[in-house]
């Protein structure tokens, strides 16, 4: 726990009242952050362990393989779905899970305009089409009053990210879904050990989509799992991740997919590091929720909202910058932050993903794209519009949560986070 005065001082540091302005670390004043934390080992006896066993396996395949049912059945502890399948990557759950929907040429999938790309490539694979949808200022996740505006006849689904590990709304969206006939699909990607009312995230949609590669939560460097409770769907996961053959039927291909399974050597690895998750998660929730309540009353910033019941897993924390009230420009604060310390960084990704070139020039397949030169969509994202999202991407300002951090880590670092507000604060 924390000492009176260092208390003493993250408050004053926070207080908006204060005149004092204290030299910044960029400018020769002392740095905020004073103590450095450690990231331990994210592997070690229990993934050797693992890896040893599955040397001892006959077979290294997953079907029916052991360290592939362990890390089923562990999966199924964090998100309770009655179907399960292990895959290569985030991005190959998510595809596996819009083939499995049935998301035909043509059909419109809404989602969010700042994730990584993989939450759209197996959209873009099965001939259908991105629709992005605007954001909530503080949260950066979709908006359901937005997502409403752009439903078509056309619209399929929904694939709603949980950026940053923190839960979207999923009552509106699951209502949306529910009146429209749509498929919920939630990508966890980033979001392993969150919940959304008490509730295991995954849990609540469709169809759940987990990626296990490198920088999330927890990895065996590349692998991701879908899941789903839907009758409809859950059976048609292992063969739409195994280029469409249904091991338990056997039988002629009647689906088409391509292969995305998961090695034994990496289940087993997942497999341990599900049992490292609790921990992980439930410090980086606790340690978000401190510094959100360490910064909240600091002028110009707005910090990252997480609706009170709900459990953010901080895949990183991001704040915003209200341009009007400072001085300088968000390169400027960052800079300053640096220099405290803190581990900082300008937004997430550059733009929104429809304003990358490969949207832009509609050049998904050898430069071409099919749906749209055949008149079955006739998308452009050129005229693409999310104001919300370009203006998250523009003020947003990254900081590292990290489980090995303590909360004395985390008060210096709201310390700091005041201090270079108030330093730059606008007349
Ligand atoms: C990482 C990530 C993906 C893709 O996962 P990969 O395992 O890298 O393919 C998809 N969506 C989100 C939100 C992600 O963070």
């Amino acid at each position: 726990m924390l000492g009176g005065t260092l208390a003493r001082a993250a408050e004053s540091g926070s207080s908006a009242g204060s005149s004092n302005k204290l030299a910044l670390a960029l400018e020769g004043g002392p740095k905020s952050v004073t103590q450095r934390f450690k990231a331990g080992p994210r592997w070690g006896e229990p993934e050797r362990d693992q890896l040893n066993r599955t040397l001892e396996q006959d077979t290294l395949f997953y079907w029916k393989a052991p360290r592939t049912n362990l890390l089923l059945e562990k999966f199924r502890k964090i998100c309770p779905v009655q179907h399960a399948m292990t895959c290569s990557s985030g991005t190959a759950a998510l595809h596996i899970a819009v083939a499995a929907a049935g998301i035909a040429p043509g059909d419109e999938v809404i989602t969010s305009p700042i994730t990584d790309i993989g939450t759209v490539i197996g959209v873009i694979y099965q001939q259908a089409v991105p629709v992005f949808a605007d954001l909530v200022p503080g949260t950066y996740n979709l908006d359901p009053t937005d997502v409403a505006k752009r439903i078509t006849p056309k619209t399929k689904a929904i694939i709603a990210v949980h950026l940053c590990g923190n839960p979207c709304d999923l009552t509106a969206l699951k209502t949306l879904c529910d009146r429209h006939g749509l498929i919920l699909i939630e990508d966890c990607a980033q979001a392993w050990g969150a919940r959304y009312r008490g509730q295991p995230i995954g849990s609540i949609g469709h169809i759940a989509c987990f990626s296990l590669q490198n920088s999330k939560h927890i990895t065996c460097g590349d692998g991701g799992v879908v899941g789903s409770n839907d009758a409809r769907f859950g059976p048609l996961l292992q063969r739409f991740g195994d280029k469409g053959f249904d091991r338990i039927k056997g039988g002629l291909f009647e689906s088409f997919a391509t292969n995305y399974r998961m090695t034994e050597p990496q289940a087993g690895i997942a497999a341990a590091q599900l049992d490292r998750l609790e921990n992980i998660v439930s410090r980086r929730a606790r340690l978000g929720g401190l510094l959100t309540e360490q910064i909240t009353s600091v002028p110009g910033l707005i910090p990252h909202e997480v609706h009170p019941e709900d459990r953010c897993v901080y895949w990183f924390y991001m704040l915003r910058l209200r341009p009007a009230a400072f001085g300088c420009d968000r390169a400027q604060f960052v800079k300053a932050l640096a220099a405290e310390g803190i581990e900082a960084g300008a937004g997430y990704i550059p733009v929104p993903l429809h304003r990358n070139p490969v949207f832009l020039k509609h050049g998904f397949f050898a430069g071409r794209w099919p749906v749209r030169e055949s008149g079955l969509t006739s998308m452009d994202y050129n005229q693409v519009q999310c104001s919300e999202a370009e203006a998250i991407l523009q003020t947003g300002v990254r900081v590292t949560i990290h489980e090995a951090m303590s909360e004395q880590y985390i008060r210096e670092v709201a310390a700091g986070i005041a201090k270079v507000a108030r330093h730059f604060a606008a007349a």
